[in-house]
């Protein structure tokens, strides 16, 4: 049950048909990793706080740096050299007291990934590169968790649902079987646009707002935006039979 402030605050998401009553519960009760609190986590990370999710665990070994201003909404210039996940919990926290936020201010691992994975509804992927985004694909399908993946730089912009717990979800060792084909995202060699981040993050928390309101969010589509021409492309994913991460 929601109280009536609840039910005042969340009223527009509630009188949404498709979710109802029983979706804000459902965001109440979930319980979401973000791992990455740069450009992608801070807005995935503001929007789910927002829209009533209950349970955040934030996850990022890295400091703040004054680059990092223009796109890591967040965060000012007293924050720079402080942790990003502390910092941006404790801003969270600030303006979110209802939801509950745990913080991992070290690079997500293996070692973390059990008892986190197991402990969590969905994973939102924010890291800003290649190696992270196979482990975290690699551990969530090992733990069949759903993974929400963005990814950002320059002007491009690019989103994909990986549903473990759906035996034909293609996963993002599928889409790029080598790391040598998947987009060498970082904005430290390629720069970025922040409004990309904005788009990005905005797709993600979306994925996240569906899967736990409707039950469900689409798997084996990937999406890519071009912000110069301002157009998506979207491509219909098959899971790959012979994939060494999601087919054994
Ligand atoms: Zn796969």
């Amino acid at each position: 049950m929601l109280t009536q402030q609840e039910q005042l605050k969340f009223s527009r998401q509630i009188m949404l048909n498709k979710v109802g009553e029983q979706g804000q519960i459902a965001l109440t009760k979930a319980k979401v990793l973000i791992i990455g609190l740069g450009g992608l986590g801070n807005p995935v990370a503001l929007y789910l706080a927002a829209m009533g999710v209950g349970k955040l665990t934030l996850v990022d070994g890295d400091n703040i740096e004054v680059s990092n201003l223009p796109r890591q909404i967040l965060f000012s210039e007293n924050d720079v050299t402080t942790n990003k996940a502390d910092t941006a919990a404790e801003k969270l926290q600030h303006q979110y007291p209802e939801c509950d936020i745990e913080v991992i201010d070290e690079m997500f691992d293996a070692d973390l990934a059990e008892f986190y994975l197991t402990n969590n509804d969905i994973v939102v992927d924010c890291t800003d590169n290649i190696n992270s985004r196979y482990l975290i694909n690699q551990l969530c399908v090992h733990y069949k968790v759903p993974l929400v993946i963005g990814a950002a730089t320059g002007f491009d912009g690019q989103h994909l649902f990986v549903n473990p717990q759906d035996k034909n979800s293609a996963c993002y060792h599928c889409l790029y079987p080598s790391s040598e084909k998947a987009p060498a995202n970082n904005c430290q060699t390629a720069g970025i646009a922040s409004p990309i981040l904005a788009i990005v993050a905005g797709m993600q928390a979306l994925s996240v707002f569906n899967y736990v309101t409707l039950g469900t969010s689409p798997t084996n589509l990937l999406s890519l935006f071009d912000g110069i021409t301002m157009r998506w492309q979207q491509f219909n994913l098959q899971k790959n039979k012979h994939c060494e991460v999601c087919s054994q």
